[in-house]
């Protein structure tokens, strides 16, 4: 169904500072760019929450209909250890600390990405391109910026002229906000950078020294990609030069994106991205969650409890609850408090939604659920409030106890609608997962739902053959259905 047709989805700009319509370069359909993650170690939840925030929008993207094609990379070279373009490479210096090849470090951590991201329920993006697997993608994006005049070559390594854009009337802090001439200013050249022009260039292609494990040729001799040159390559590659959204976290804004901006929009000449999206740090003691200073916790310590910060072992669902209870753009503080608030939360959530499998009808309802379900929806437009979407399932697990109490009414067409939504919201837009029941029971449950209720729809008609059928086909399956003044009840030997 193309429920974008019907709603009109806002999206904060990072570029724009505001909320803008969200218009498609081609009707029905998004690209969406995310920058992946590097993988030099396991990701910690803060990294999590940034790519959970993104799943929360490509699932939303695709409920309302569209086609979405959502790139989101792994960077498997060039990421130096720190953003001024100093030190190792962070996977060699890895490898080089365990006594292991670049790659394997790459492939565990690769597979420990899947594996955790599988857990928190996130579905797959529609690409997950590698930096090592576009080395000759970035060779000709180089050449493509030589040609223009804008990257100039020093001793085998290649560098944006940052100046040089800007004086063609450009603008390299765009995103950022930040004056490029000021910084020119104020900045002193930092030792070993003295090769390049201005402190503030930055590197498209940097010479390998003879012991930098993962180098390969070049015009410009042996040598490795810069980091940011990966993300505005496989952007265009798989979406084009103008994509609708691209993402990431806050701390990314600068100087990452701002170089993409300004690679991609020296080589095509537009604005390589409509929809700048950022979503906000996950903090643990008032800091920003972070693995270098050791200030982290891992998604999967979550699962087990095995962290001193945790009283005890939470569900993926109760995790996602609480990422999702505060908004992409405001910080959140992780707490172990904070988690037990969430599973309380979480539980009446999941509790209010098995109920809707045993509510009685009557013939008017105490409640509009149509007005309800635009208002969910109204909350997800404005620029994917998921806690007022929560706020608003709230709203109806009330009313869902309130019939369960026979303190409320609900019509079937409205109890079919109340369903469809908070199934919706819950599953397939929020992503939560009933930790309280394990996943493969609830299909089956579900299916023997359905079975039930073809059952009745054949006894109604009259045909006895078909409901006889049903019933023995499960009895020989070792599912039994009991008739009762209720309706149908079942139980699984
Ligand atoms: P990295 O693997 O370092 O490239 O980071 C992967 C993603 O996690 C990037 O989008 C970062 O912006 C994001 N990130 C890093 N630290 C945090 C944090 N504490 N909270 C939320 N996102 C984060
Ligand atoms: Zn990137």
């Amino acid at each position: 169904m193309e429920l974008y047709k019907e709603n009109q989805l806002k999206i904060y700009n990072s570029l724009s500072k505001s909320k803008e319509v969200f218009k498609t370069v081609t009707e029905g359909r998004v690209g969406m760019y995310v920058c992946g993650p590097t993988v030099y170690s396991n990701v910690h939840l803060g990294n999590l929450r940034t790519f959970m925030s993104f799943d929360m929008v490509f699932r939303y993207l695709l409920h309302l209909g569209y086609k979405v094609r959502y790139v989101r990379n792994i960077t498997d070279a060039g990421h130096l250890e720190s953003d001024a373009e100093e030190g190792e490479d962070k996977i060699v210096k890895k490898a080089r600390l365990e006594q292991i090849e670049p790659m394997e470090v790459v492939q565990r951590y690769t597979v420990d990405f899947h594996e955790i991201t599988a857990k928190y329920n996130f579905l797959p993006p529609s690409i997950e391109p590698t930096a090592t697997g576009h080395i000759v993608e970035q060779i000709e994006m180089i050449k493509e910026i030589m040609d223009k005049g804008l990257a100039y070559e020093v001793n085998g390594s290649v560098y944006f002229d940052v100046v040089k854009y800007n004086e063609e009337g450009n603008n390299y802090g765009i995103l950022s906000g930040r004056n490029i001439e000021d910084a020119i200013h104020n900045t002193r050249a930092l030792d070993g950078q003295s090769e390049k022009k201005n402190p503030q260039d930055f590197a498209l292609w940097k010479q390998a020294n003879e012991f930098h494990i993962m180098r390969w040729p070049s015009p410009w001799g042996d040598g490795f990609p810069g980091w940011h040159l990966e993300c505005s390559v496989m952007s265009s590659k798989y979406l084009g030069d103008q994509i609708d959204i691209h993402g990431g976290g806050m701390d990314l804004k600068f100087p990452h994106h701002e170089c993409e901006i300004a690679q991609s929009h020296a080589c095509s000449g537009v604005q390589p991205v409509n929809y700048w999206m950022h979503a906000n740090m996950l903090l643990l003691n008032g800091q920003k969650m972070s693995k270098s200073t050791g200030n982290s916790i891992l998604p999967g310590e979550i699962l087990t409890g095995e962290n001193s910060i945790l009283s005890k072992a939470f569900g993926p669902g109760v995790v996602r609850f609480f990422i999702m209870q505060a908004n992409y753009r405001s910080v959140l503080d992780f707490s172990n408090d904070g988690l037990l608030a969430s599973e309380k939360g979480y539980n009446r959530l999941m509790e209010a939604v098995s109920l809707l499998n045993t509510l009685k009808t009557s013939g008017n309802s105490s409640f509009n659920v149509s007005n309800w379900r635009q208002e969910c929806y109204d909350a997800m437009n404005d620029d994917f409030n998921s806690p007022i979407a929560i706020a608003k399932l709230f709203d109806a697990v009330k009313f869902i106890n309130q019939i369960k109490d026979n303190k409320a009414t609900i019509t079937s067409d409205d109890l079919e609608l109340l369903r469809k939504t908070m199934n919706a919201f819950v599953f397939d837009i929020l992503g939560l997962v009933n930790d309280t029941k394990d996943q493969g029971s609830n299909k089956l449950d579900g299916t023997i739902e359905l079975l039930i209720k073809l059952r009745k729809e054949a006894r109604d008609n009259k045909d006895w053959a078909l409901s006889d059928q049903i019933r023995d086909e499960l009895l020989a399956l070792g599912i039994q259905l009991k008739d009762g003044r209720e309706g149908t009840t079942f139980s699984v030997n």
